[in-house]
C-alpha cells in the first residue's frame, strides 16, 4: 500500500486527489489550514473506504520550522511517504503590476514557491526510503504562458515549472521521480480566493466555459503514478477544450 502526503487537501483538487487515491488503496496525509475540513474530508472518504488509513496534518507550508517540526514528528507508522502532491497554492489580487499588493504578492510567492520548497525539503528524507518514491507538482498554463495582469501569479508558476525541472535532475541520484502537472482552468474555491471572497466575481471567470474539474487532474496524477517504475512522465498540460 503506498502513502501519499496532500498538500492542499482541504479543497479542489486535492481533496480530489485524495478522494480519488483512497479509491485506490492509497494511505492518505491530508494537510492544510483548515483542520475542519480535513476532518470532513476524512469522515467522507471513511463513509466510502472504511478501510482507508488517513492521517490529518494542520500545516501552514509558508512556515518552514513548523512544516520541517510536522513532517519529522510524524507517528513511526507514516514515516515513510512514496508519494508527495506539492498541490497547495492560491492567485490574489488580478491587477497590472503598477496596481499590485505588496501582501498579495507576498502571499502567493510564500505559499507556491518558498512553502512548496520547504515542504519538498522536509519531506525527501522520508521519501528516499520508499522505492516508488514520486513527488508531483501542481503548476499551472499560468506557468507555461503569461497573461493580462497575472504578472506574480504567473511568476510563481513559472518558478514551480523551474522547481520542477531541476527537482527532476538533483533527485535523479535518489531515485525520486518527478512530475510536473499543470492545469488550465480548473473549477475550485481558486477564483473566490483570488477575488477575496467575492462569489458573483468568482463565478464570472467560469461564465460560458466547460472547465476542467478537481477529479480532471486527480485521475491523470493516478495515471502518472501507476506508470511502471522505468517511465516517468515529466510535464503535464491539462486544459478544458474550450479554454484558449
Ligand atoms: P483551492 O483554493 O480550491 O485549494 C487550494 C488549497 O491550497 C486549499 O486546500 C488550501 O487549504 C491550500 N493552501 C493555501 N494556502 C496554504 C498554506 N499557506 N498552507 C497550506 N495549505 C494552503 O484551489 P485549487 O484546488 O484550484 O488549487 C490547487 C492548486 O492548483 C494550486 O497550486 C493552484 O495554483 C493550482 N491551479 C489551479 C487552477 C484552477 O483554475 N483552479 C489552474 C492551475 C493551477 P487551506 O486554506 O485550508 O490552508
Amino acid at each position: 500500500m503506498r502513502t501519499v502526503l496532500i498538500t492542499g487537501a482541504s479543497s479542489g483538487i486535492g481533496t480530489a486527489c485524495a478522494e480519488t487515491l483512497a479509491a485506490e488503496n492509497y494511505r492518505l496525509i491530508l494537510c492544510a489550514r483548515r483542520e475542519e475540513r480535513l476532518k470532513a474530508l476524512k469522515l467522507n472518504i471513511l463513509s466510502k473506504h472504511p478501510t482507508c488509513e488517513i492521517h490529518v496534518m494542520v500545516l501552514d507550508v509558508r512556515r518552514y520550522e513548523e512544516t520541517l517540526s510536522a513532517i519529522e514528528t510524524l507517528p513511526e507508522a507514516w514515516k515513510n511517504i512514496d508519494v508527495l502532491i506539492n498541490n497547495a497554492g492560491l492567485s490574489q489580487g488580478l491587477e497590472p503590476i503598477q496596481d499590485g499588493d505588496i501582501g498579495d504578492w507576498d502571499r502567493m510567492i510564500d505559499t507556491n514557491v518558498k512553502g512548496l520548497l520547504y515542504v519538498t525539503k522536509s519531506v525527501i528524507p522520508l521519501l528516499k526510503k520508499s522505492e516508488l518514491a514520486h513527488i508531483i507538482n501542481i503548476g499551472s498554463i499560468a506557468g507555461k504562458e503569461v497573461y493580462p495582469n497575472g504578472n506574480v501569479y504567473c511568476a510563481t508558476k513559472h518558478a514551480v515549472d523551474s522547481l520542477n525541472k531541476a527537482m527532476r535532475i538533483d533527485l535523479l541520484p535518489l531515485g525520486i521521480k518527478v512530475t510536473a502537472v499543470n492545469p488550465g482552468m480548473v473549477e475550485t474555491e481558486f477564483s473566490e480566493v483570488r477575488f477575496k471572497g467575492d462569489v458573483d466575481k468568482a463565478k464570472s471567470v467560469y461564465a460560458g466555459l466547460t472547465t476542467l474539474n478537481g477529479y480532471d487532474i486527480a485521475e491523470i496524477i493516478s495515471f502518472v503514478l501507476s506508470r511502471p517504475a522505468h517511465v516517468n512522465i515529466n510535464d503535464l498540460l491539462v486544459m478544458p477544450t474550450a479554454q484558449a
